[in-house]
């Protein structure tokens, strides 16, 4: 098809930045561009005809690590290193409620626990000796101690007397978040064109040619947010990860409030609209789930019914409503890969687990780099 000459001119000349992804770090790089520079040109292309990776389909946990993560993570990072992670969460999301407003997302601070199967003896026993010096850790980031020993008094089966939690966790509705976000940059005068996939460009040039599947045009500046599609179009060490999920019908007194984290975070559940939204299980079958195609597996989805049935809702009728999958971007290490490729090309992926905390301030450092 051919664009006529004013579809052409209104939305395709003249683009001084171009966002490719509209997740959290797309969204809110558009929203720090049009701050910094007002009067820019700035589009943004979504191949879905909603967002359509992680950031419409994750479980909204405002989480900064669980106490076997930081314990794990400080296994393969400094001290240090563990320190600026859980600071750049911490920093992420209070960056997230101060550009949309805690009603707007929905931010409830309920604490986030984590729970220790009967089995994982040596884990809890590890976790629970780690927790002094893990508070002492973190202190400069909470300004006092984060994690606690918890009853179990929401009657979980199968697991250790004692959760352990974090104070600070939270829990967001992301839709809301997202949908609020939408209407920020679309606000803030930014071009969403949905159903547009990037399918190549060339940054060799003064400015950026991009091709998509209906038309090319080119712009100043081209910014990849694409996280768990990334490998696609740039070579990084940045992999898929697909994650699935379901939600049950309401449930009647559903006394559960909170998130959790089991299994060394391999699983995890939440309380919304009276309902109970887990997801997890990528560990029975890392190789199958390595993929950026959408879809549930009989493995997996069998699995979180069980833990549902034995475990969580041991007591209780239940019926699931709906079942999805999203796609992250993992690699290595846990820190995103925020950095300038060329003149003229940004890029901003990788953003693991934690997009919800650390997006927004990866989409403002992609904004400063432009
Ligand atoms: C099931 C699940 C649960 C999660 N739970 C949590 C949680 O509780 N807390 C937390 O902090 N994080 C969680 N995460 C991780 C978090 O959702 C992500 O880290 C975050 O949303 C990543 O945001 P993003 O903007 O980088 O990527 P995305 O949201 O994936 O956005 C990338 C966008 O780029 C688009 N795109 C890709 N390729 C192209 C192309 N060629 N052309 C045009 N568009 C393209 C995609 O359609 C997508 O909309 C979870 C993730 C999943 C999947």
């Amino acid at each position: 098809m051919n664009l006529s000459y004013w579809e052409y001119k209104t939305w395709l000349s003249n683009i001084d930045f171009t966002i490719v992804g509209s997740g959290i770090v797309g969204l809110n790089c558009a929203y720090y561009l049009s701050k910094k520079y007002p009067k820019a040109k700035i589009l943004i292309l979504e191949k879905g005809t909603l967002p359509q990776g992680a950031s419409t389909k994750n479980a909204g946990f405002a989480c900064f690590g669980s106490i076997s993560e930081i314990v794990s993570d400080l296994k393969t990072h400094s001290q240090q290193e563990v320190l600026e992670l859980v600071k750049s969460r911490w920093e992420g999301i209070q960056l997230l409620r101060a550009t949309l407003g805690d009603s707007k997302i929905d931010f409830q601070q309920h604490g986030g626990h984590e729970l220790f199967l009967k089995e994982h003896t040596k884990l809890f026993s590890d976790c629970s000796e780690s927790l002094s010096t893990i508070n002492n850790l973190l202190k400069p980031v909470y300004g006092e101690d984060a994690y606690y020993f918890h009853p179990n008094n929401f009657n979980f089966n199968k697991i250790q007397n004692q959760y352990i939690t974090s104070r600070f966790e939270a829990q967001i509705n992301t839709g809301a978040m997202m949908n609020a976000l939408l209407s920020l940059v679309r606000n803030a005068g930014v071009n969403i064109l949905n159903s547009i996939t990037l399918t190549s460009f060339d940054d060799s040039l003064g400015s950026v040619k991009v091709c998509t599947n209906q038309f090319e045009f080119e712009t100043r500046k081209l910014i990849i947010a694409t996280n768990g599609f990334a490998a696609q179009l740039l070579n990084e060490d940045v992999k898929p990860a697909r994650a699935q999920v379901l939600i049950t019908k309401p449930i009647k007194n559903l006394q559960i409030k909170g998130t959790f984290h089991l299994d060394e975070g391999f699983y995890y559940f939440r309380n919304i609209d009276n309902r109970i939204l887990l997801g997890g299980g990528r560990n029975l079958d890392f190789k199958t789930e390595e993929t950026s195609e959408f879809g549930e597996t009989q493995l997996i989805q069998n699995r979180l019914d069980s833990m549902l049935q034995e475990i969580i809702l041991p007591n209780t009728d239940f019926e699931i409503e709906r079942r999805w999958s999203g796609i992250m971007g993992i690699g290595n290490t846990k820190r995103p890969i925020v950095k300038q490729l060329s003149d003229n090309l940004i890029c901003g992926v990788r953003l693991g687990g934690m997009g919800i905390a650390i997006g927004s301030l990866v989409g403002k450092k992609l904004a400063d780099l432009a």
